[in-house]
């Protein structure tokens, strides 16, 4: 499952990612009672179901997100794609209504020293991170997998590399990824690391070698990754198309 992340500050809440149905969702605002705290800006750091299907338990807030991240929740796959793709949830996206998000981050008020750093594309059309300076502390959304390996057929490897060198020259202390536990500057490096292999093995047509990231869960997606690397190298998609999807993605459809 993803994770999602609260800032909270003077009774007030920035609500990052919303999960994937409602009443995962609920667990986020059981805890913003428990604190006393209301949610005043929800953030979808990009459009994937998992970080967006529990939209509508934040009534009264600020719901934003990246506009082009806002254009794809307005528009998502039939529900028969969630369920082979997400097969231990099938039958479940028939129903959901996702809230859609402002597609705007402009003119927000955030809890503490919270601010925005964008990416568009990187490991979907765009994604969006918040980092707290003065705690380091780094909210990653999908820019970042731990311990599970990240999902790049929707995405640009090479400006998802360009955003975690980006993101690592913040020298965050925690940083919270999209999914897994909590890590630091070590795994994040890991992810970067192995997104920049994918590129080179696709550019110099050689195989990948083993590293840490081939170890971790969900394994049978770096295959796909690769041929999406292949694919830039190719020139079939770009910043500007992404829309084609790898030859093997079917791989990763149940
Ligand atoms: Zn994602």
């Amino acid at each position: 499952m993803s994770n999602a992340g609260l800032v909270h500050d003077e009774g007030r809440a920035l609500v990052i990612d919303t999960m994937m149905f409602p009443e995962m969702a609920e667990g986020i605002a059981a805890e913003l009672r428990r604190r006393g705290a209301r949610a005043d800006v929800v953030l979808n750091t990009h459009h994937h179901v998992d970080h967006v299907g529990g939209n509508a338990v934040f009534d009264g807030a600020r719901l934003v997100a990246h506009p082009k991240s806002a254009d794809a929740i307005a528009h998502p796959p039939p529900a028969a794609v969630y369920d082979s793709f997400i097969p231990a949830y099938a039958g479940r996206f028939e129903s959901l209504d996702v809230v859609p998000p402002e597609p705007s981050l402009d003119g927000l008020d955030l809890p503490r020293d919270a601010r925005l750093r964008s990416y568009a594309p990187a490991h979907t059309v765009a994604d969006v991170a918040v980092w707290l300076p003065s705690s380091r502390v780094l909210f990653t959304g999908d820019l970042a997998f731990f311990g599970v390996a990240p999902l790049a057929f929707q995405g640009l490897v090479s400006s998802w590399v360009a955003a975690l060198d980006d993101l690592l020259a913040l020298d965050p202390a925690v940083v919270v990824p999209g999914h897994g536990p909590v890590g630091g500057t070590r795994e994040l490096a890991l992810v970067r690391d192995h997104l920049a292999a994918l590129l080179a093995a696709a550019r110099d047509d050689t195989p990948l070698l083993p590293d840490e990231v081939g170890e971790w869960l969900e394994a049978d997606r770096i295959p796909v990754n690769l041929e999406r690397a292949r694919q830039e190298v190719r020139g079939e998609i770009g910043a500007a198309d992404l829309s084609a999807i790898p030859a093997n993605a079917g791989t990763l459809f149940h």
